[in-house]
C-alpha cells in the first residue's frame, strides 16, 4: 500500500471535519439545508487555513447525488470524484498562474453550457486577487448575470487586492488561523488514529510552527514521524525544527537579569555551537518572554509547557514586568532585523546586548534601593560639566530619586538647563600638596580622585576608591575589587601622586566595602541618576510628550531615557 501524506489523507472531508472554522460551517450549512444558495461565495485567510479543502466540500454538497445538503455521502460518483479531483463540473483555477483574460474567457465560455454530470458546474478560483484587471471584467459579466447552474468560489490571502465591483456580488466568508493549542488536539487525535506515539510537547511546538495553517502542521508531523522513527519526542521535534532549548533560553534570561554580559555571550556561543538557528532562538525568546508576561499579570500557565513553571516564576520576580514588555520588543524588532545583521550570531548578540543595556540602565531605585546619605556632598567640577540639556522651559526637579541624594543641593534652573546643581559641596583641594597631612583628604579624595591625570586601570582604581586617610606621606586607600588593588597600575598612581605632591607617596590599596558618597564614582553615577531622573520628570511634564501618549497610545520605555550632555549640545538662544 502506498503512503499518503497525512496532510492529503487527513484533509477534512465534511465540514464536522473541519478544525476551527465554525463560523462558516455554521453559515454554509445552514444556506444549504435551507437551500438558499449564493451564487458567488469568497473565501479569504492566509495560506493553509482550509480554503480549497472547504471549496470541495461545498461542492460535493451542492452536487452529491443525494441531493443539496450540507452532509455530502462521500460514497457517490459526484463524491469521490470530487474528492478525487476528477469531477469534470468542478474546476479549480489558480489565478497565480493562470491571471490574464484568455484563461478567464475560456473558462467562462464553458459556463454557458449545461454540467455534465452534477446539478451544477462549480469554479474555484484560488489567488484570485492576482486576476488581471480585464480577467476581472470579464468575470464580472458572468458575476451579474450567472447562469442558474453555474457556482463560483472564489479564495484570497489578499481580499485588498479584489475590485469592489467583485466583492459586492460574493458572499464573504474569512477563514481564521487556527489556533496553535486547536492544532496541538487535531495532532494528537491524528496520530493515535496513525498508531505513532508522541509527547504532548512536541505537538504544541508543531502547533505553533505550524502558524495557524493545518496544511503545514500536518506536513511538519509527516516529516518529525521521519525524523524521529515514528517517536515524536518533544526533543526530536526541538531538533528537527532547529528550535531552541528553553533551558538556553531561560539561562540567557538569568543572565540578563543578573547584568553578566560573558554569560549571555557564552548561550550565544552555546546556541552557535550546536548550529541552531538565531532567528529561530529569538522567536522562541519572545514566545518565552510572553510566558513570562502572562505569568506577571495573571500567575502559572497550565499547558504542556508548564514544566518550565517554576524558572518562569522565578524570573517573573526578579524582572519588573515593563523590562519584559522591552525585552520582548527587542526580540521582535532584533528577529525581524537579522537578515540585514553581516551574519546571524553577530546579529542575535548584538539583540542580547542591548537587552543587557536596558537591563543595565534601570533607574536604581527600581532595581534596588538607593542609597541614602543624610548628609549628600557633590563634587563639583568634574560632574557638573556634563550638565543635560533637555528642550522644555522650565523643570523643578522634585523628584523622589532626586531628593534621596541632592535634596540641599538642588535648585531649579532656567531655559534649556535643568540640572541638578550640587552646591552643598566641600571645597575641592586644589592638589595634595595643599592639603598634604591634612584628614579632610578623605572628605575631599572623590574630587582629587578625579582631577587626576590616570586612565585606564589607573582611573578606574582611584575613582572607584574611597580614602582611608592620608598621613606621614602615606596615601592609604579602599576599593571594591582585587583587579583594582594590585598591579601595575598601582606605580603610575604613584608616579602622578608624587607629581602633583612633589615628593615620594606611599601607597597602600585594600580590598573592601566602599561606603556611599565615598568615591568619585559614586558621585558620577547619583549625577547620572539624578539627570535622569530630571530627564524623564521633564519629558513627563513635556506638553507635547503627553499629546503623543495621550492622542495616539505612545509609551515612554522606562529605562530608554538619556540625558544628552551639555558639551555635546550648546543651548541655542
Ligand atoms: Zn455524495
Amino acid at each position: 500500500m502506498s503512503y499518503l501524506v497525512l496532510a492529503r489523507k487527513w484533509r477534512p472531508k465534511d465540514f464536522e471535519g473541519l478544525v476551527g472554522q465554525e463560523h462558516v460551517v455554521r453559515a454554509l450549512t445552514h444556506a444549504l439545508s435551507t437551500q438558499r444558495l449564493h451564487h458567488a461565495w469568497l473565501f479569504t485567510g492566509t495560506r493553509g487555513v482550509g480554503k480549497t479543502t472547504l471549496s470541495r466540500i461545498l461542492a460535493k454538497s451542492l452536487n452529491c447525488e443525494t441531493g443539496i445538503t450540507p452532509t455530502p455521502c462521500g460514497i457517490c460518483r459526484a463524491c469521490t470524484e470530487i474528492d478525487s479531483g476528477r469531477f469534470v463540473d468542478y474546476v479549480e483555477l489558480d489565478a497565480a498562474s493562470n491571471r490574464g483574460v484568455d484563461e478567464m474567457t475560456s473558462l467562462l465560455e464553458q459556463a454557458v453550457y449545461a454540467p455534465v454530470m452534477g446539478r451544477f458546474k462549480v469554479y474555484m478560483i484560488d489567488e484570485v486577487h492576482m486576476l488581471s484587471g480585464h480577467a476581472f471584467n470579464a468575470m464580472l459579466k458572468t458575476l451579474e448575470e450567472p447562469p442558474p447552474h453555474v457556482k463560483f468560489i472564489l479564495a484570497t490571502t489578499d481580499p485588498q487586492k479584489i475590485p469592489p465591483t467583485i466583492l459586492s456580488r460574493c458572499l464573504q466568508f474569512n477563514l481564521k488561523q487556527m489556533p496553535a493549542d486547536s492544532i496541538a488536539q487535531y495532532l494528537a487525535h491524528v496520530l493515535e488514529q496513525e498508531q505513532v506515539s508522541f509527547e504532548a510537547g512536541a505537538l504544541s511546538l508543531i502547533g505553533r510552527s505550524a502558524s495557524g495553517s493545518m496544511r503545514d502542521a500536518l506536513s511538519l508531523t509527516d516529516q518529525a514521524i521521519a525524523y524521529s522513527a515514528s517517536n515524536l519526542t518533544l526533543e526530536a521535534v526541538q531538533g528537527m525544527l532547529g528550535s531552541v532549548d528553553q533551558t538556553h533560553l531561560i539561562r540567557l534570561l538569568q543572565a540578563l537579569c543578573d547584568n553578566d554580559a560573558p554569560e549571555v555571550l557564552a548561550v550565544a556561543d552555546a546556541l552557535a555551537t550546536r548550529g541552531l538557528s538565531f532567528k529561530t532562538a529569538l522567536g522562541d525568546l519572545a514566545i518565552l518572554l510572553s510566558r513570562l508576561s502572562i505569568h506577571q499579570h495573571v500567575g502559572a500557565i497550565d499547558d504542556e509547557d508548564a514544566t518550565l513553571n517554576p524558572e518562569i516564576g522565578q524570573l517573573a520576580q526578579s524582572l519588573s514586568p515593563d523590562l519584559v514588555q522591552l525585552f520582548y520588543t527587542v526580540a521582535v524588532h532584533g528577529r525581524q532585523e537579522l537578515s540585514l545583521a553581516p551574519d546571524e550570531y553577530a546579529g542575535f548578540v548584538m539583540v542580547c546586548l542591548k537587552m543587557l543595556s536596558f537591563s543595565a540602565n534601570r533607574p536604581a531605585a527600581e532595581k534596588k534601593t538607593l542609597k541614602s546619605d543624610p548628609n549628600p556632598v557633590s563634587p563639583s567640577e568634574p560632574i557638573s560639566q556634563t550638565a543635560p540639556v533637555v528642550p522644555v522651559e522650565s523643570v523643578e526637579p522634585n523628584n523622589e530619586a532626586v531628593a534621596t541624594a541632592f535634596e540641599s543641593a538642588q535648585e531649579p534652573e532656567s531655559v534649556l538647563a535643568p540640572v541638578p546643581a550640587p552646591q552643598a559641596v566641600p571645597e575641592p583641594a586644589e592638589s595634595l600638596a595643599a592639603t598634604a597631612g591634612a584628614d579632610d583628604v578623605v572628605g575631599q579624595w572623590p574630587v582629587l580622585a578625579a582631577e587626576l591625570p590616570l586612565s585606564g586601570m589607573a582611573q578606574q582604581c582611584v575613582l572607584q576608591a574611597a580614602c582611608l586617610g592620608f598621613s606621614n606621606d602615606e596615601l592609604r586607600l579602599i576599593v571594591p575589587t582585587d583587579a583594582l588593588a594590585k598591579g601595575p597600575h598601582l606605580d603610575r598612581i604613584r608616579q602622578v601622586l608624587a607629581q602633583r605632591y612633589g615628593a615620594e607617596v606611599k601607597l597602600t590599596v585594600i580590598v573592601g566595602e566602599v561606603g556611599a558618597g565615598l568615591s568619585a564614582q559614586w558621585f558620577a553615577e547619583e549625577a547620572e541618576k539624578a539627570r535622569l531622573a530630571a530627564a524623564v520628570q521633564t519629558l513627563d511634564e513635556d506638553p507635547f510628550v503627553q499629546a503623543l501618549i495621550q492622542s495616539f497610545g505612545a509609551q515612554i520605555v522606562p529605562g530608554s531615557i538619556k540625558p544628552v550632555t551639555a558639551s555635546l549640545n550648546p543651548p541655542n538662544t
